[in-house]
């Protein structure tokens, strides 16, 4: 009986030490030390035949045997586990491999945009003032000479909010509460998102940012506007650049005037882009209407000023030669990237 435990051990053992994968070390594994069926559950059930006094011997050499065949089975695992870490190893470190270059992200080309012309007022003194985008009808249309009953807000509904408040339909809500708040003279900048009741397509979006200028001091006339606009155009696309003013109507400028750049693409010869006029429309400006300089408690006789709105998203769209003001919002890494 026990030339058989040795046998076994013998044999398990020369076994184990040629063993490369971790399959075949659990069939053996199995195969020996299984309960049921194992080549040493088979040898114990010999014990039961033996004589009394060799029992205890026996038990104890079947023991041993396991111990020992034990041994052989985990030296073979941990062999197994170093060549499999040193083939890692070897493949980490392969130098002649392609790295894998990481990821970086990067502002959004409307927050590029935006930064641009803050820097471009900011330059020039003027501070930057952020206001709610929920806001009351007052500051949003009535403070801006907007009454209820003027068609102007058909064109510029937004969604109301139980309370009776709106998203802001536009940053110009920001002008009075500007004025109201601090001493002449004015000279802020207020971005942030607007939200208009707009179908969803190429050109327009229930949500857009706007960019809102706005200088207030004794002797401010158009001049003083112009030249802002005018400077602005240069810094956002180009010292070849010319600006013209056609005259317009908004209801907190008089006069009001909207503000084209010419066409970079034919420099102004007329094209596709610019649908053949060789302009492109940029924004909105004016001199700011007595009324809401009175509404918010300035003398239209002392004070003066202008007012410029800019769309960020169309501002983007012109200098990037984008066609879908989409894809600002649907968050396409291909589309984004590009501007990292
Ligand atoms: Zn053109």
């Amino acid at each position: 009986m026990s030339d058989q435990l040795a046998e076994l051990e013998a044999a398990v053992l020369e076994r184990a030490a040629k063993i490369t994968t971790r399959a075949d070390l659990e069939m053996l594994r199995t195969e020996v030390l299984g309960r049921k069926g194992g080549a040493l559950s088979r040898a114990m059930s010999g014990l039961a035949k033996l004589p009394p006094a060799e029992k205890a011997e026996y038990g104890r050499r079947v023991n041993e045997t396991k111990r020992a065949i034990e041994a052989a089975l985990d030296a073979a695992l941990a062999r197994i586990e170093k060549t499999e870490i040193q083939g890692d190893l070897a493949r980490t470190y392969d130098t002649t491999f392609p790295g894998n270059t990481p990821r970086s992200g990067g502002l959004h080309v409307l927050r590029q945009t935006l930064d641009d012309v803050v820097d471009f007022f900011r330059s020039r003194g003027f501070a930057v003032v952020l206001g709610p985008e929920v806001e009351t009808e007052y500051y949003a249309f009535e403070a801006v000479n907007i009454p209820a009953d003027h068609p102007a807000r058909d064109n510029m509904d937004t969604f109301y909010l139980p309370n009776g408040s709106l998203l802001r339909p536009h940053t110009s809500s920001m002008q009075v509460r500007a004025l109201k708040s601090n001493p002449p003279p004015i000279a802020i900048l207020a971005p942030g998102r607007v939200y208009r009741r707009d179908a969803l397509d190429a050109s327009h979006s229930f949500m857009f940012h706007q960019i809102e200028g706005l200088h207030v001091d004794r002797g401010v006339n158009f001049g003083h506007l112009k030249g802002f606009a005018a400077d602005l155009c240069r810094h956002l696309f180009g010292a070849d650049r010319r600006t013209r003013f056609r005259p317009s109507y908004f209801q907190f400028t008089e006069p009001s005037a909207e503000v084209d750049v010419s066409c970079g693409v034919c420099a102004g010869r007329g094209c596709q882009t610019c649908k053949g006029t060789g302009w492109l429309e940029m924004g909105g400006s004016g001199m700011v209407h007595p009324n809401v300089l009175r509404a918010s408690g300035y003398d239209p006789e002392g004070f003066s000023g202008w007012a410029f709105g800019l769309g960020t998203d169309r501002i983007a769209m012109l200098r990037h030669d984008i066609h879908d003001i989409r894809t600002f919002f649907e968050n396409d890494p291909r589309f984004l990237e590009q501007f990292a």
